[in-house]
């Protein structure tokens, strides 16, 4: 077990900790679909295995891995990153606050909304471009959790976390971050302050397009988080040890795909930035970025994979753009090898903030003179 501190985090990836199989000396983990696991004669159990919905060895490595990464107490995988992000809110007793983002993933914010109402707690939305705004809305005592999620989907704002992290703090709140975006490659929300980091692993931390997967590390091994633990147990939020081991071989490849990903979405925001059929290009690694200077200060080496295009002509013109695009593809989520690109508006639906011109692309690992001539070929 790799207990080293000093390991880069692409060193800790690549080996996935280097934890070597006791037994057979294998290098690569096995899949340990086990249920139950053996008493011994003495009644107890010695290696702390005890059932699936608790805790899974193959499940554990990963958990070691993201924990180092991020540089937490803790961690646990759940079933998916909705699974990670109810746990959370599902702390939270009637009276409590919450305070988080206007524009944020929108299935959290959709379900967040609908369950603050049924179980009676308040909520306050903030505007992610001016932070600000937000130090208005905690209510010392009141307010248990803010939720902030930088870069954010899909405008791509950042939100400074270290300057929330020191409003949020002594007012009695947990601060925690969807990282979703910018990975432990590129930001480490702990380090900056946060109390719990969360990801969907099914974008970026597998990055094949083959895992559903949520992620949740905690900064304190507190009596809160051992309550988010007993949440995922008891409501069986938890991943497949199939899906556990998917995701611990995806994973090692992470810091070469985020650096790629990252690379590929600078140069075509660049490129696309001053082309007179385009609005605007939102990138936070563009200088005239709103939030250029907070992507800077807390991402390191990269402003990640993802960025969104307005067209000019509405959303006829976003949909015949997307619909002219060879290489990539017309889908939803992202963080995978290959390139997508989703007409953002149609999936959110009613009530959405976002522009009806807006296209959210997923910048894949693909040759980046590719992708760019596919998106020229479709503007033209
Ligand atoms: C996809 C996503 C989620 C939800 O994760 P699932 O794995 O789809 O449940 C949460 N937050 C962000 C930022 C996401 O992109």
């Amino acid at each position: 077990m790799s207990k080293d501190k000093n390991l880069s985090p692409q060193t800790l990836l690549a080996q996935a900790l280097g934890w070597v199989d006791r037994k057979t000396s294998a290098l690569i983990p096995p899949i340990y679909n086990s249920v139950t696991y053996e008493r011994g004669p003495d009644n107890s159990y010695s290696n702390g295995f005890i059932y699936s919905r608790n805790a899974n060895p193959t499940s554990q490595q990963l958990e070691r891995l993201l924990a180092e990464l991020e540089t937490g107490k803790d961690a646990i995988v759940l079933a998916s990153g909705m699974s990670a992000a109810t746990a959370t809110f599902m702390t939270l007793k009637s009276g409590d606050h919450v305070v988080a983002q206007s524009v944020m993933y929108w299935a959290i914010k959709k379900w967040l909304i609908g369950f603050a109402n049924q179980w009676g707690i308040s909520v306050d939305l903030f505007d992610p471009e001016d932070t600000t705004s937000l130090k208005k809305l905690i209510r010392p005592g009141e307010t248990k959790l803010v939720w902030i999620e930088t870069p954010a989907n899909p405008t791509f704002s950042c939100v400074d976390i270290a300057e929330v992290a020191k409003i949020v703090k002594g007012s009695g709140a947990r601060l925690c971050v969807d990282s979703t975006i910018a990975t432990p490659i590129l930001t480490r929300p702990i380090e900056l302050g946060a109390d719990v980091v969360m990801h969907s692993a099914t974008k970026y931390l597998n990055g094949h397009g083959d895992v559903t997967a949520g992620v949740l590390i905690t900064a304190h091994d507190d009596e809160w988080w051992r309550q988010v633990r007993g949440i995922r147990s008891s409501h069986g939020k938890i991943l497949s040890p199939s899906d556990a081991w998917l995701l611990l071989r995806g994973i090692r490849t992470l810091d070469l795909r985020v650096r790629q990903s990252c690379k590929s979405a600078m140069a075509i925001a660049k490129h696309f930035d001053s082309n007179s059929k385009i609005i605007e290009v939102l990138y936070p690694g563009l200088g005239n970025s709103l939030t250029h200077d907070i992507a800077s200060k807390q991402m390191e080496g990269g402003f990640g994979g993802m960025l969104s295009i307005r067209f000019k002509g509405g959303q006829p013109r976003a949909v015949e753009i997307a619909a002219k695009l060879k290489i990539f593809k017309r889908a939803t989520s992202f963080g995978g090898v290959e390139s997508l690109v989703e007409h953002r508006a149609s999936i959110e639906g009613e009530g959405t903030l976002v522009p009806d011109d807006l296209l959210r692309f997923s910048v894949g690992i693909e040759n980046v003179d590719d992708l760019i001539g596919d998106l020229e070929q479709a503007i033209a």
